[in-house]
């Protein structure tokens, strides 16, 4: 295909996202050669290539239309979003299942701490100054931002701000740094993003074709499919225990009047708590399988 039809997604080049976001993309079908130290990839099998960026450049590069799709964190599409003028903002088509952290207030332990109001007329230092100055805005909070690029968490030792916000996943950082989270400023994870929809209609059929892919990549993931025997009886009471699954199939059994089988596809994990709440319903040769693709 010519070097013009094919599309380009843009993911984080090495850092928290990188594997998650190369892996999903595989799970789509795309195979891509990876040199060392490459910028981008090739499809192999299709018309899309990998571009590998730093995740703060994915949401310009969306804007200014030099690749279609993009992963990158919440945090950084909302920070980000198109800064100049005549720009298409960035759509968040999705979210994934990956990267999953907080934008959060944190405070030097043992200050006290009562709710938004103890920010009014303090230092915060962040990284994520639009987000932040929105959050404070939105609760009628007058505060300083104090925008630092990196080692947010050590400016209120350094003595440079008051408190912080910042990016937190398990604590320890801020634990490392004798802070406490007090307050959640942002719910993030890893998002698929889209720039302008390409006039071009077979490009354009290219992203969807990859966009439905990632939701059905999304949604294999946690879904399996359950095989099992009903008496007719249990039925409805079997079908309402079935994990995120709308509608069952069900079939006679030869030779058996009383009992059905039963086959679904349930969108959530399936946990043996719920095999066994089947089985006292009277559920009976329970077989819960991995799903390897689906397309809605
Ligand atoms: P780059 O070199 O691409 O600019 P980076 O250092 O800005 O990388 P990473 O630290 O790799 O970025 O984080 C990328 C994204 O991972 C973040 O923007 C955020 O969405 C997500 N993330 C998940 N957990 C955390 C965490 N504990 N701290 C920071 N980011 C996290
Ligand atoms: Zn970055």
């Amino acid at each position: 295909m010519e070097r013009e039809q094919r599309i380009k997604i843009a993911v984080q080049k090495s850092g928290r996202l990188a594997d998650n976001s190369l892996e999903l993309l595989k799970r789509c079908g795309l195979n891509y050669s990876r040199g060392t130290d490459q910028l981008i990839c090739f499809g192999e099998n299709m018309p899309v290539d990998v571009l590998l960026v730093r995740d703060d450049d994915i949401p310009s590069l969306l804007a200014e239309g030099v690749c279609e799709l993009g992963i990158v964190g919440l945090n950084v599409l909302l920070e980000k979003a198109a800064e100049g003028p005549g720009l298409t903002e960035p759509t968040e088509l999705g979210s994934l299942d990956f990267g999953h952290c907080r934008l959060s207030i944190a405070v030097p332990r043992g200050t006290t701490y009562r709710g938004t109001e103890s920010l009014a007329g303090k230092r915060i230092a962040t990284s994520y100054p639009r987000i932040l100055a929105t959050w404070l805005s939105e609760r009628g909070i007058e505060a300083e931002i104090v925008v630092l690029s990196g080692a947010v968490e050590i400016a209120p030792r350094l003595g440079r701000a008051d408190l912080i916000c910042d990016l937190v996943s398990t604590g320890s950082t801020l634990a490392a740094n004798d802070l406490e989270e007090v307050d959640l400023v942002l719910d993030s994870r890893a998002v698929l993003v889209a720039g302008e929809r390409p006039a071009d209609s077979l490009r354009a059929e290219w992203v969807d074709r990859l966009v439905s892919r990632v939701d059905g990549v999304l949604r294999v993931r946690e879904s399996k499919y359950i095989m099992l025997h009903a008496p007719r009886a249990a039925l409805d009471e079997i079908r309402d225990l079935l994990p995120g699954s709308e509608a069952p199939t069900v079939m006679p059994l030869d030779g058996m009047d009383d009992k059905v089988a039963v086959h679904a596809v349930c969108q959530e994990n399936v946990f043996w708590e719920t095999l066994e709440s089947l089985k006292r319903a009277g559920a009976s040769s329970v077989l819960v399988l991995p799903v390897e693709k689906m397309l809605a």
